[in-house]
């Protein structure tokens, strides 16, 4: 099946019965069982949920692995991953990770004794360099957040299978329409579903999925132990919102080019984050590890007035945190994803003070540069 029909027909018929279209909601905590040796299918709504399942298969297949598993929130699903680690175990993180992640790594983490190096990911040498022998995995976000730097996959999860490493990507930013990490080698898939894979700005969740049946099953253990799942009700939004995940990632990475085009055209302008661009770091990786470069993008201005007029007087897109959703949204990384991060590690990132971010989302893209023209112009 390609793509788009795999979203709309992935898991087979829903339901022989009555013949639904959409998955049943079961809101049930627990089920009750029949015989005293041998349990159903599902007991307890933490362990296992008929709606959650839906969704944990659709995502699953749509990465192509074969355990899927959905989290309370992205973070969930990260630092849930995280614990199939253990103390005194080293990680190799993409230097400019999302916030929460770095900042969860660098707190929390650390005192239970997970060891971190940030490495700039796109220096494959550098990757290499931070490896020793006490490493467990690589940890990656491409394109990253909000730079959108380049990660080679393919070799990153060379070199890790080499020296018998888990390799890690949160694909967040390009979802499994167009970047499939685990088909390039690497073992783990995470989603903030908040973004893309949801896309209506009405759910927080997350996702882990692996095709590693050992890396499954422990994964799976995490989750039913640590227990931060996604609720059956926000599970049937997501699934709702997944069906039109094509259309709504094509859509809005047409007009996330168009946008960068005009962009260009701007003096107050002064650089632009787009893998789309020929001249983005990475470009040529990142064209041949993903079939498009997406819908989200950073530019700097060329003053903080110039940022401030724009962020806090453009109508059409919302002003906020996140990204991903039907709504564009213009974020500001230094206040927001990266708040986290103090801002001398920020700084060292490039992630200045005049830089913003933008999610396309499903407006016509003339009506979203004329609004953001008026506040450049002003
Ligand atoms: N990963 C990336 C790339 C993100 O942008 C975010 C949130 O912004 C997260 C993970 C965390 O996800 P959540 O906010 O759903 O916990």
């Amino acid at each position: 099946m390609k793509f788009a029909t795999e979203l709309i027909h992935g898991g087979g018929p829903i339901d022989p019965e009555f013949g639904s279209l959409s998955h049943p909601l079961y809101l049930s905590s627990t089920f009750g069982q029949r015989s005293m040796d041998h349990f159903g299918k599902y007991d307890y709504g933490r362990s296992g949920n008929p709606t959650r399942e839906a969704l944990e298969e659709a995502v699953a297949g749509l990465e192509g692995g074969t355990t899927g598993l959905a989290f309370a929130t992205g973070m969930a699903a990260i630092g849930s991953t995280f614990l199939i680690f253990a103390p005194g175990d080293h990680l190799v993180v993409c230097e400019d990770v999302y916030g929460g992640t770095f900042r969860l790594l660098s707190t929390v983490m650390k005192g239970w004794g997970l060891e971190v190096s940030f490495v700039d990911a796109t220096d494959h040498a550098a990757i290499a360099a931070a490896v020793r022998p006490e490493t467990k995995a690589l940890y990656l976000e491409t394109p990253s957040n909000p730079l959108l730097k380049i990660t080679d996959l393919k070799a990153a999860a060379a070199l890790a299978k080499e020296k018998g490493l888990v390799t890690i990507v949160d694909n967040t930013f390009m979802t499994p329409y167009l970047q499939r990490p685990l088909d390039l080698g690497c073992d783990i898939v995470l989603h903030s579903g908040t973004k893309f894979l949801n896309g209506h700005s009405d759910v927080i969740c997350g996702f882990a999925v692996t095709k590693d049946p050992e890396l499954g099953k422990r994964l799976r253990f995490i989750q039913n132990a640590f227990g931060a799942v996604l609720g059956p009700q926000d599970c049937w939004l997501v699934l709702r919102g997944l069906k039109t995940l094509k259309v709504r990632m094509e859509e809005s990475q047409q007009s996330a080019q168009r946008i960068v085009e005009w962009l260009k055209t701007q003096d107050k302008v002064t650089k632009i984050y787009y893998p789309g661009l020929a001249e983005h770091q990475g470009h040529e990786v990142h064209t041949a590890q993903s079939s498009g470069p997406g819908a989200v993008l950073s530019f700097e201005l060329d003053s903080f007035e110039t940022t401030k007029r724009l962020l806090e007087g453009v109508k059409l897109a919302a002003f906020a945190v996140s990204l991903g959703g039907v709504e564009s949204i213009l974020s500001y990384p230094a206040k927001m994803s990266h708040a986290a991060m103090p801002p001398a590690e920020r700084e060292a990132r490039g992630i200045k003070d005049t830089l913003v971010r933008l999610s396309v989302g499903l407006e016509d893209p003339d009506d979203l540069i004329a609004d953001m023209e008026a506040m450049l112009k002003g």
